[in-house]
């Protein structure tokens, strides 16, 4: 394998019998052989469901349904400058111990009574139905297995843009063999495990704070409160089938980037849209309304 690494965004890629002379992320014409480093293997490989077509399918129906206000010159971009990566990512799993306090509100109704007066200026008394909420304090302890947390190892593509793609099928997950990447572009792991770790982690505490708010009891709940340690926690290396996009339709802007899911061909990124053609729709839109508004007036 042979590693080529970009001058512009910092990824390193390692391949083989694959014809490129750009980066793959970023379209940069900078992408220059280096040494390899050495690099530990990942433990297990999620691989790419099929072939391009899959891809190229569900790219050609994603855009499809984004061109009535995308930038002409979008739909001139060729969908063969697809291109396949394993993308480095770790894979974390951990124990959640989490101790909580909140206020549960439950709901009853009361009916109370209340003064009117009639059009005569006599008063009397009538009843109406109302709902109350009484809250009481609660407090426990959830204990809850994190799996399946996935954060990107790569520079190439952050972990935001990653995160849009997921998810993965793990139990489609091979235990690593470089048969299983060979013909395929592989970047570098060139995030440190420390800094994937605690993006994890914050990742698996924000999946404890939805489990709690789904699991709060009563009719509504405040104050909710929590404090939790994780424990067991395991860190694996893995790569992620990922196709990448990139394409240059103008000069003056930033490439547009589109991230598919290599195994279920979730299409991900944002189509720039065209200011005059907006403008265009605007304007068909308040026409058709003004001329609504005038044939009914003319009804009537
Ligand atoms: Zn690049």
């Amino acid at each position: 394998m042979t590693t080529f690494a970009c001058g512009h965004c910092g990824a390193a890629l390692a391949f083989e019998g694959v014809r490129t002379e750009i980066c793959p992320y970023c379209a940069s014409p900078n992408f220059v052989e280096r040494p390899t480093s050495s690099q530990p293997d990942p433990d297990f490989v999620v691989p790419f469901a099929r072939d391009s077509e899959l891809a190229r399918r569900s790219l050609d129906r994603w855009l499809g349904s984004r061109t009535l206000f995308a930038d002409p010159a979008l739909r001139a971009a060729k969908v063969e400058d697809l291109r396949a990566i394993y993308v480095p990512a770790y894979l974390y799993s951990a124990v959640a111990n989490t101790e909580y306090t909140a206020q549960i509100g439950e709901n009853y109704t009361e009916t109370e009574t209340y003064r009117v007066k009639d059009a005569g200026g006599k008063s009397r008394t009538e009843t109406r139905t109302v709902t109350r909420t009484e809250y009481r304090p609660l407090a426990g302890r959830h204990l809850q297995y994190v799996t399946d947390v996935i954060v990107s190892a790569s520079v190439g593509l952050p972990n935001r843009e990653l995160s849009r793609a997921l998810p993965f099928d793990l139990k489609q997950m091979h235990r690593f063999s470089p048969a299983l990447i060979s013909g395929w572009m592989t970047e570098e792991f060139s995030r440190a495990a420390d800094e994937c770790r605690s993006a994890s982690r914050s990742a698996a505490l924000d999946q404890v704070g939805q489990r709690l708010r789904r699991f709060m009891p009563g009719d509504s709940f405040s104050d909710l409160a929590w404090n939790t340690r994780v424990s067991w926690e395991s860190l694996d290396p893995i790569l992620v089938p990922v196709w990448v996009f990139v394409v240059t339709y103008r000069d003056d802007k930033q490439p547009l980037r589109i991230v598919i899911n290599g195994q279920t061909g979730k299409v991900t990124g944002k189509v720039p849209l065209s200011p005059w053609k907006i403008a265009i729709g605007i304007a068909v839109v308040l026409a058709i309304v003004a001329a609504t508004i005038y044939l009914l007036a003319g009804r009537t």
